[in-house]
């Protein structure tokens, strides 16, 4: 038998057992209820306008609203925080390099998009009056001391080190083709599907296997994609599936994941997606305009089916998506109707620094975090995605071998700011696009407030609008403002010559375009 003082020993050790137990458990069940990492994904669409779209950025409803349809689009606006004022840079590569480096383009110097390794483009090098720079025409490199090339610690190798699976689909355009930069595997993907030194598809086709085996589209062949080879699956739709099966494989690994859905859709080719033609062809469109029509529907059905999957896997919640475009939509070529008037009310389209080719359509969902159906009129530009998404993983303590220019628009997200439009933003483009129209031609751009200036490098002239009065940019009030003038020539100076951008010279008498403050002074 035992003894009482026995008895209230074992009750004593007992106790102390369960006490231990009980605080283990709830060590576990904190340690289980720490939320895991967000997901991230960057939903990419390619030349897509500010009014390419159903969803309106604007203070009321355009003729473009009512013409294009973006369901999917608007779901994600009423989930999420709408930015009317974000930019990116004219041309698809700057862009892209910005995003995965946090570096503006006057500091990456990949300012025009690349092509072929080494090679300046013959629009560039026979420019009638400028001597276009020595720009990075590689593009992004991972190695330190490629010629021509930026080096530079990427986002998805961040991303990648904090335990992120990484996930690319689509259109890369990172690096010339015969580099090291135009495969994603290289900058810290581990999963590439689509991607190479190619700005455009050979074919959305399925049935043209997206270029694959047909000679005169071979510089465009979309890779990794031969389940699809033969059958009448449009790309962005094949895009899509294999963008679902890459999440679900990530979460099988359980890892969180940071899936780059860069859709090739709306670049040129501008060809049909059948399944949504006949609506557009009814409404008596342009034949061109009918199909691009059809490309904007493809993409949107892209972001429904990602964001219906997130539902049916219980991972929405979870996951944070980002909607941007690349450059403004195409105008000034291969359209159907009058040139340049593709993005109304805004002026000119892709290739211009006028809003047309800048100012981008963009959305961010993250439930819990983001106020759903919220607006902001903050300016973001697109290398702000990279310290923005950093600060989302709770990656904080990241060194990268560049200097950044972007700012975290987390504040803005989570509601703690309204809007802080006192920051400048800056656009540099020493190059030469091609085609020509209002805001196209070697340029550098500052916007300040309600106000933003340009400088045509070619005759050192100005254009300076307020976009507040004048969103289509047609009155220059350079003459009549001369002290505003003046003003954002100054600030635009100071960081041309802080990140030592590259400037043209002029091929007449070989001496370097002046800064701006100095070609105002003249
Ligand atoms: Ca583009």
């Amino acid at each position: 038998m035992l003894k009482k003082n026995q008895i209230e020993n074992i009750s004593e050790k007992s106790l102390v057992i369960a006490v231990l137990l009980l605080f283990v458990s709830c060590l576990e069940i904190k340690k289980e209820s720490s939320p895991p990492k967000p997901n991230i994904i960057v939903f990419l669409v390619d030349d897509m306008g500010w009014q390419d779209t159903s969803l309106s950025f604007w203070d009321k409803e355009t003729p473009f609203n009512k013409l294009y349809h973006t369901p999917n689009m608007e779901r994600l606006a009423k989930e999420g925080m709408k930015f009317t004022q974000a930019y990116a840079t004219p041309v698809c590569t700057p862009t892209r390099v910005s995003l995965m480096t946090g570096m503006n383009a006057a500091r990456h110097r990949v300012t025009n998009w690349t092509s072929q390794k080494d090679k300046i483009h013959g629009m560039e090098k026979n420019h009638a009056t400028l001597e276009i720079p020595e720009w990075n025409m590689n593009g992004l490199s991972p190695v330190a001391g490629d010629p021509h090339a930026v080096y530079a610690t990427t986002l998805p190798k961040l991303l990648q080190k904090a335990g992120y699976q990484t996930i690319f689909i689509g259109k890369a355009h990172f690096g010339a083709r015969g580099t090291i930069g135009e495969n994603p595997l290289n900058l810290g993907f581990d999963i590439n599907i689509g991607g190479t030194g190619a700005g455009q598809p050979g074919s959305y086709l399925g049935t043209d296997n997206y270029g694959n085996g047909i000679k005169r589209l071979k510089p465009w062949a979309v890779p990794n994609l031969k389940d699809y080879y033969g059958k009448d699956i449009f790309l962005s739709e094949a895009l899509t599936l294999e963008t679902i099966k890459s999440m679900d494989n990530a979460l099988a690994d359980k890892k969180p994941f940071f899936l780059y859905m860069a859709h090739y859709a709306l670049h040129t080719p501008i060809m049909a997606d059948k399944r949504y033609l006949k609506k557009y062809t009814d409404m008596g469109l342009d034949p061109i305009e009918a199909k691009y029509a059809t490309l904007i529907e493809g993409m949107d059905k892209s972001l429904g089916d990602i964001m219906d999957h997130l539902k049916e896997k219980g991972i929405d919640k979870n996951t944070i998506i980002l909607f941007m475009s690349d450059n403004g939509g195409l105008s000034a070529v291969a359209r159907g109707g009058k040139k340049h008037t593709h993005n109304k009310p805004l002026s000119s389209g892709k290739g211009s620094v006028h809003e047309g080719g800048i100012r981008e359509p963009m959305i961010v969902k993250w439930p819990g975090k983001v106020k759903p159906n919220s607006t902001t009129n903050q300016l973001v530009i697109i290398e702000d995605f990279f310290p923005t998404i950093l600060e989302m993983a709770e990656i904080s303590d990241y060194k990268t071998v560049q200097k950044t220019d972007g700012r975290s628009f987390l504040p803005v997200l989570n509601g703690n700011i309204t809007a802080d439009n006192k920051r400048s933003l800056f656009w540099h483009y020493p190059n030469e696009w091609g085609p020509s129209g209002p805001g196209i031609g070697a340029s550098s751009t500052v916007r300040k407030d309600d106000w933003k200036l340009i400088y045509y490098h070619d005759d050192e002239s100005f254009e300076l609008f307020n976009l507040k009065d004048d969103i289509g940019e047609q009155n220059n009030l350079v003459s009549s403002n001369p002290q505003k003038a003046k003003e954002l020539a100054i600030v635009l100076s100071d960081y041309l010559k802080k990140v030592n951008a590259q400037m043209p010279k002029h091929k007449k008498t070989g001496i370097k375009v002046a800064y701006p403050i100095n070609a105002l002074n003249n």
